[in-house]
């Protein structure tokens, strides 16, 4: 975003606080500045130079999971998110702890975690592309949808990453080299709602490129699913689904028309679990704060299962659900799960996927599915 645009976009707050309702960040921490609002008034106040940058304010704009709540709850349509990321000012040493080796280094400390797993094949003549987020490419896990061939595009990472930390020249790089393998495929698959929405908000060259690309649940809709074993389950939405621009009753509708699956809403299934990329390491205490509210809300609730559709979101669920369960000398807590293992794993085609070619109960919009369903 440019100058003009971050000045344009603080004209247009007309300060109604609405953000301040919808911020995981000011839930914990009730303080002004760590809201939306609170930090366009900061960045405000630098720009007209009635303010100086220093340690608290560097700090309150610090206090973000990027989870876009505030972006997409504003009633001006204020590009909250864009402001800050294109307002992150880096020194020479914070040039170096965003770059490219930085990052590859500190993802590679996740090999450890699959060091024995087997690297998944994919088919290798299918023009469908599945987008593999950087910790799925880490800890080896591969994305199975019933009767769906799928290659691996072998992306770069989605650079989500690099823009949320201002390194906007690395972001324009990456996003250059993923729509250049996207100009060539016919559609692009992903499982990671944080990929989904970084790389659909890409500045495509070809917009057409944006409309290739789908999320796996798209493929789900209205598919004639089983599961192996009754289950009751649940599902945190993750932040990113919505700024992807899906709908959490999307989800739900897949979830409650599976055989032998009875769907339990969380009380708050799209309240943030508090990770947020990084987030957990800079500020473990707001992190865990809000990762234990999403477990509680979770045990409450008590499923079977709780599933989810972003790896890191995962890893807050498994990691606050095991302390908790630890903390309150609990002998079970639900399983926490992603969503499209599950539906691969847990679940089968109670019927050939050959007839949702024809069946009237078919009402896939889009006719995703049924081009790509091949059984
Ligand atoms: S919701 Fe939008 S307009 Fe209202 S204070 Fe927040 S950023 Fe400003
Ligand atoms: S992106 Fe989320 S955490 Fe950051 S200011 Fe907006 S609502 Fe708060």
């Amino acid at each position: 975003m440019r100058d003009d645009e971050v000045k344009k976009n603080i004209y247009k707050c007309s300060r109604c606080a609405l953000c301040q309702g919808v911020c995981p960040v000011y839930d914990e921490v009730k303080n002004e500045n760590s809201t939306a609002r609170g930090k366009l008034m900061q960045i405000w106040g630098l720009k007209k130079g009635e303010l100086k940058l220093n340690r608290k304010i560097l700090q309150s704009l610090d206090l973000c999971l990027n989870c876009e709540k505030c972006r997409l709850n504003c009633p001006s349509g204020v590009d909250t998110t864009g402001v800050f990321n294109a307002e992150k000012k880096l020194s020479f040493t914070g040039k170096i702890l965003t770059s490219d080796f930085v990052f590859n280094l500190k993802m590679s400390a996740l090999r450890l975690f699959s060091f024995f797993k087997k690297t998944p094949v994919y088919n290798k003549s299918s023009d469908i592309l599945y987008f593999e987020g950087c910790i799925s490419k880490e800890l080896k896990n591969k994305l199975v949808i019933h009767g769906v061939k799928l290659k691996n595009g072998n992306f770069k990472c989605c650079a989500l990453p690099y823009l949320t930390k201002g390194r906007v020249d690395i972001y324009n790089e990456i996003a250059a080299f993923n729509e250049s393998i996207i100009e060539n495929a016919r559609l692009v698959v992903f499982d990671c709602a944080t990929c989904f929405s970084a790389v659909r908000n890409y500045p495509f060259k070809n917009p057409k490129n944006r409309s290739k690309l789908i999320f796996y649940t798209d493929i789900y809709k209205n598919f004639p699913l089983e599961a192996k074993k009754p289950a009751v389950v649940s599902y945190h939405m993750p932040c990113h689904m919505n700024s992807a621009g899906k709908k959490l009753t999307e989800v739900e509708e897949i979830l409650k028309e599976i055989k032998n699956i009875k769907y339990k809403r969380l009380e708050n299934p799209e309240y943030c679990c508090g990770f947020g990329g990084d987030f957990f390491i800079r500020h473990p205490k707001i992190a865990l704060s809000l990762s234990f509210k999403k477990a509680r809300d979770i045990i409450e609730t008590n499923p079977d299962i709780v599933l989810t559709s972003c790896p890191t979101c995962l890893w807050s669920l498994r990691f606050s659900l095991f302390v908790y369960k630890i903390m309150h000398g609990l002998a079970k807590t639900p399983a926490a799960m992603d969503m499209a293992e599950f539906l691969n794993k847990h679940c089968m085609p109670y019927k050939s996927t050959d007839n949702l070619k024809n069946d009237p109960q078919n009402n896939c919009k889009d006719c995703t599915q049924k081009e790509l369903v091949k059984m």
